[in-house]
């Protein structure tokens, strides 16, 4: 069991007071993980979003960790190489590394109004910004984080201690494993970002010379934002779907990537972590019973 002391805080010392990138971090899932990240102990969280990240700041004050919020649009090149520029003057400031990123914000077809179309009406600008979005941004901010030299890390060739190599986490989807018919080009903007989380450990040792663990966690559906407009039978038929029985929280989801930040994954790299109460197990027939507007069987 996860012991939670007086002040709120959990094992504080997992997290080793470090400071931690998270993009996305005002809403849903990723403000979800800035609250988690704050009481397992992080000296700072910085969050890149485009809307502002106020709420998500003052919810971490009582932990004693930094909040500071960066302007960022991820599906525009200068703005995300502009952000990273902001992220080096911040850590340079407090005179530390990073010792987290977590690649969080992303997009589905209810932000670009194309919930339940498939084919007929999507063109190119709509792929482009699925994939902007959530492959390139994430992908480009990575790689200036690293150009820039941002990771803590130990010296390049030694063999570092655990608590020395810091971590990616990626957040993916069950849609990036499954096809779900909800929408090809988000479902494959998030295999994209599994099959390049499992390279990261071996290029940037390749290239720089250190270690960076990197993991990615698929989501099932999760109650946020991003899910709800899901029309009821839909939403009913997916929690069926859903060994679990329910939809997910931003919670429990956040628990995952703070385990992932932390020293207790210190051999855990490349690994696709499933956060979707069963749902990635397989295609489940009763979406495409749904889909294909067949009656779904009630109970009794
Ligand atoms: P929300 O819609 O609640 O939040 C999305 C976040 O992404 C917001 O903080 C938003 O901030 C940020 N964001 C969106 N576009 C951009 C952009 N261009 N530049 C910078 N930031 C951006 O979603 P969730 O919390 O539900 O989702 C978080 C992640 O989890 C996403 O990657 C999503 O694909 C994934 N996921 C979610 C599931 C779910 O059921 N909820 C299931 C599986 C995966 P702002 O608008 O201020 O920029």
């Amino acid at each position: 069991m996860v012991e939670v002391e007086s002040n709120g805080i959990i094992n504080p010392n997992r997290l080793g007071g470090g400071v931690f990138v998270v993009t996305g971090g005002n809403k849903g899932i990723g403000r979800a993980t800035v609250h988690r990240l704050a009481q397992e102990g992080a000296l700072e969280v910085i969050i890149l979003s485009r809307s502002s990240a106020d709420e998500a700041i003052v919810q971490i004050d009582p932990f004693n960790t930094k909040g500071f919020w960066i302007a960022c649009d991820l599906s525009d090149e200068s703005s995300t190489a502009h952000a990273a520029e902001q992220v080096k003057k911040e850590v340079e400031a407090i005179g530390k590394r990073i010792k987290g990123l977590v690649n969080n914000a992303g997009i589905t077809e209810k932000d670009l109004g194309s919930r339940g179309i498939l084919y007929d009406f999507i063109g190119r600008e709509h792929i482009e910004k699925m994939f902007q979005t959530n492959y390139i941004g994430p992908r480009m901010l990575t790689a200036h984080l690293l150009r820039r030299d941002l990771f803590d890390h130990a010296e390049p060739d030694t063999e570092p201690f655990v608590d020395q190599v810091p971590s990616i986490v990626n957040i993916s989807s069950v849609r990036g494993k499954n096809w779900v018919m909800m929408g090809a080009d988000y479902d494959a903007s998030k295999a994209a970002v599994i099959t390049w989380t499992k390279s990261i450990t071996a290029s940037v040792f390749q290239e720089y010379g250190y270690f960076i663990k990197a993991n990615v966690v698929c989501p099932g559906f999760i109650t946020t934002e991003m899910t709800d407009d899901i029309p009821p039978r839909l939403a009913a038929i997916l929690k069926y779907s859903t060994p679990l029985r329910r939809f997910g929280t931003p919670e429990e989801v956040a628990a995952e990537v703070a385990n992932l930040c932390s020293v207790d994954t210190g051999f855990t790299t490349g690994d696709v972590r499933s956060m979707d109460g069963g749902l990635g197990g397989g295609v489940s027939p009763s979406m495409l019973l749904y889909e294909a507007g067949v009656d779904f069987p009630k109970k009794g």
